[in-house]
């Protein structure tokens, strides 16, 4: 048995690796899924067993799809060029991409290199702190979060984290990080009409209980992903943009899932005219083919760390040794041309109004369908045990609507596996070449699993 033999790759993944999210003892009793490949918008795994990949990649990053040669050469014709050079020197595709990055995001001026959603997410979170140090004496050094929204896996990004289940356990956190409520109307807080403005009012009667002099920043998802594909009310944004301004808060807005496409616009908070002063992405940025993610500042952000050369503590002294790879910035010029080439932004919102128009469909005649959300190719469907109550359907049978969907060959997600209270929503986010085809493919199959699940 040769070393690439695939009985042997699955017995060495079953020695040796330490899977990300999963009980190993309940993992380990169970064959090893190897993915061996992958085409547009299928997988392969070991058993040669075809999947469509309604999540792109398990945690919507994939953008452009697999098997993209034209992003695998660009990154082999950069890496023979050079490959790496860290520190304050510049790249080829590092000037590039930064450029045409800025050019879709009107307001922002600076690209920040690093490497994952939670680093960008840490730095933006330094340069609050640093701007409170250096401008406020330190004062308004606080940074908001909300309830549901998740910032990453780091003890930092894990204390702005509005899912506690994630965080529980890995503490003591980092001081200065305060939540604030979320903003799904299915799982109201406030019985009033207005549910939006309402939902966004408490984000002023948080900085107003803190202290508007202690509050630096606020940092939020456009549309929460993982606490359950939550899409805001009618007058949410607007009204958080006002309060951000009123108490000179910077909004940090996290764009590591919806960022690069996913919800039909370049970014999702352009979605709901926001204008950010700092944004972070990730997954999307080069779709997986390379580990790249990016801090957007605006200038005025920018230039609060330029105003006295003189200070040897007036700059933003971070680095990111990975930030110096050229591979990332390469792979992401080039998902950005295609995404803008074959019109991958026009295509995500016909097929994401095909998928919404699919799960309302969904939510008529299964009763266990209780709230679908989404924007673009990124939905959710809550279920749930009872339509009235609206008690969260238990997770083992949602996870039999994901096996029963698996055992069909497609893949679809769930918010937060094991996560109580954030896993009953399903989840899908395929590639933004899905072709209606593709879509009616999933909607059946979950038709068929809801179906069975149900009967069960
Ligand atoms: N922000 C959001 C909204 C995310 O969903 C994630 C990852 N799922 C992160 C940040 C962290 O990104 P990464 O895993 O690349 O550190």
């Amino acid at each position: 048995m040769s070393e690439n033999d695939l009985s042997h790759i699955v017995e060495a993944d079953r020695a040796h690796v330490w899977h990300h999210l999963v009980q190993h003892r309940v993992f380990d009793a169970r064959d090893p899924r190897i993915i061996v490949e992958g085409k547009g918008m299928s997988v392969w795994d070991q058993n040669g067993r075809q999947f469509l990949d309604a999540l792109s990649g398990g945690v919507w990053t994939v953008n452009v799809g697999y098997g993209r040669e034209s992003i695998a050469n660009a990154v082999r014709d950069q890496l023979m060029k050079i490959n790496y050079f860290a520190g304050s020197a510049g790249s080829i595709p590092g000037a590039r991409f930064a450029e045409r990055l800025i050019s879709k995001m009107p307001g922002m001026s600076r690209v920040y290199y690093c490497n994952s959603g939670s680093e960008a997410n840490e730095k933006a979170f330094k340069m609050v702190r640093q701007i409170a140090a250096r401008r406020y004496g330190g004062k308004k050094h606080k940074i908001l979060f909300r309830e549901r929204d998740y910032h990453g896996t780091t003890i930092t990004a894990l204390s702005a984290c509005g899912q506690p289940q994630r965080a529980e356990q890995y503490g003591p956190f980092t001081p200065g990080f305060v939540e604030v409520p979320h903003c799904l109307e299915y799982r109201k807080q406030w019985d009033v009409e207005n549910y939006g403005e309402r939902a966004a009012d408490a984000i002023e009667e948080v900085i107003l209980r803190e202290g508007p002099d202690t509050v630096g920043a606020i940092c939020l998802e456009p549309i929460t992903a993982g606490g359950g594909v939550i899409t805001p009310p009618e007058g949410y944004w607007q009204r958080v943009q006002e309060i951000c301004r009123k108490y000179d808060v910077l909004l940090h807005i996290d764009e590591v899932v919806c960022g690069v496409g996913r919800t039909g616009k370049w970014f999702g908070y352009q979605n709901y005219g926001i204008e950010p002063d700092m944004v972070t992405m990730a997954k999307g940025v080069a779709s997986g083919y390379a580990a790249i993610a990016c801090l957007v500042t605006t200038e005025a952000v920018f230039d609060m760390f330029r105003e006295d050369a003189a200070d040897p503590m007036s700059y933003f002294r971070d680095i990111s040794t990975f930030g110096g790879c050229t591979a990332g910035p390469a792979a992401a010029l080039e998902n950005m041309r295609i995404i803008e080439d074959e019109g991958l932004l026009e295509n995500t919102q016909v097929m994401g109004a095909r998928l919404m128009e699919g799960l309302q469909a969904l939510k008529d005649k299964h009763a266990m369908v209780g709230d679908v959300r989404g924007a673009g190719l990124f939905a959710g469907a809550e279920l749930v045990a009872d339509r009235e109550t609206r008690e969260p359907l238990a997770e083992a049978r949602v996870q039999a609507v994901i096996a029963a969907c698996d055992a069909e060959g497609v893949l679809v997600g769930m918010t937060n596996r094991s996560l109580p209270g954030f896993n009953n929503t399903l989840c899908f986010s395929p590639a933004l070449i899905a072709t209606a085809d593709d879509i009616d493919h999933i909607l059946a199959t979950v038709d068929g699993a809801l179906t069975r699940v149900a009967a069960a």
